[in-house]
């Protein structure tokens, strides 16, 4: 089994992405918020079969752990309200996919953050999610002000009611950045690259997993063709870094890196069981690459070509690492196998 651990609803049927429009528009004014849009059962069959669907059959993969698109996340956009109503929206677009193609697709949900307002605001949606729902993961942007980052680090008790929530529940957060309105950062190139290493170098000098001995946290930070974050670590200021060994014990990264010198390299610093297959597909890195003709997000080439990894440590890679870090994904997947 080929699972995909990063995959977005990229094509939703235009008049989702609209509804926002206007709802950002509106500032506040409920009154002049139209009521969302019905999308129906055949719109949304139509963009999965010739979206991401038709992507898992040509490519040979059998699920996708599958959220809300990112980029249009956009928490700078609108005020805490606002943003709950919107995850509440793309959430329940993402169920109702998820229960159409059981199979494909298991949900991961979009949490309703907002600059400067504090974490407890997104548990209601994170647990109507986890509960009503049946989703396996959430993604935590890291940066809800879009580029200016003017909200504590991930590391700051600032995040920890999320956190111990996340625990509780038995859940595992993707660091996922949305897009960036602020003009000196290009949103994949440098804002997504930015955001994931910023966040690996919090985690790497603080002690966030000594009080959160569980917490399970996905990181994709190689996501620019060439460009790699993760070489010797650095050492900064006065917060002694602390060993990566010790923190793999909470964090993942994924295969969504793009080229193969990339996936190697990958491969070569991070031990297996700390790598998950993923591709992003239809997402920020779409089209062929000029120089080998692959689509960019066609990932599981570039791991089926590193030569040194075995049979077993590919089994990991695509299976076997995604259903222990995402534990209820395994009770799902356990569940369906005696069916
Ligand atoms: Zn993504």
């Amino acid at each position: 089994m080929i699972i995909d651990c990063h995959g977005h609803y990229t094509t939703a049927p235009r008049e989702h992405e609209e509804w926002r429009r206007h709802q950002v528009a509106a500032k506040g004014l409920v009154r002049q918020v139209p009521p969302p849009p019905a999308i129906s059962d055949d719109a949304i069959r139509a963009s999965i079969e010739q979206g991401q669907l038709r992507v898992q059959r040509e490519r040979g993969t059998d699920l996708t752990i599958f959220s809300p698109k990112t980029a249009a996340m956009d928490h700078h956009a609108a005020d805490s309200e606002a943003n709950i109503r919107w995850a509440e929206i793309c959430n329940t677009l993402i169920c109702r996919i998820c229960r159409m193609f059981p199979r494909s697709f298991v949900g991961v949900c979009q949490l309703p953050q907002a600059p400067g307002v504090p974490l407890v605001n997104c548990i209601p949606e994170l647990e109507r999610c986890v509960r009503e729902l049946g989703f396996v993961g959430c993604n935590i942007n890291p940066d809800p002000c879009g580029g200016y980052w003017t909200d504590p680090p991930l590391t700051d008790r600032w995040w920890y009611p999320l956190y111990e929530r996340l625990v509780d529940l038995d859940l595992p957060g993707m660091i996922h950045v949305s897009s960036s309105c602020n003009p000196n950062f290009h949103a994949t190139g440098a804002h997504y690259l930015n955001g994931d290493t910023t966040a690996f170098m919090q985690f790497l000098t603080s002690d966030l997993f000594d009080d959160f001995s569980n917490a399970q946290l996905h990181n994709s930070p190689w996501r620019w063709r060439g460009s790699l974050s993760l070489g010797p670590i650095p050492r900064i200021g006065a917060g002694e870094p602390r060993p990566l060994q010790k923190l793999l014990e909470n964090v993942f990264f994924d295969t969504c890196v793009y080229h193969q010198p990339g996936t190697e390299l990958l491969a070569r610093v991070i031990p297996v069981e700390n790598i998950l297959f993923a591709s992003e597909m239809i997402g920020a890195v779409r089209g062929l690459d000029p120089e080998t003709g692959h689509h960019y997000d066609d990932t599981r080439c570039y791991i089926e070509a590193v030569p040194w990894l075995t049979d077993i440590d590919r089994e990991m890679i695509f299976e076997g690492n995604a259903r222990r870090v995402y534990p209820r994904l395994r009770s799902r997947l356990e569940l369906q196998s005696r069916l």
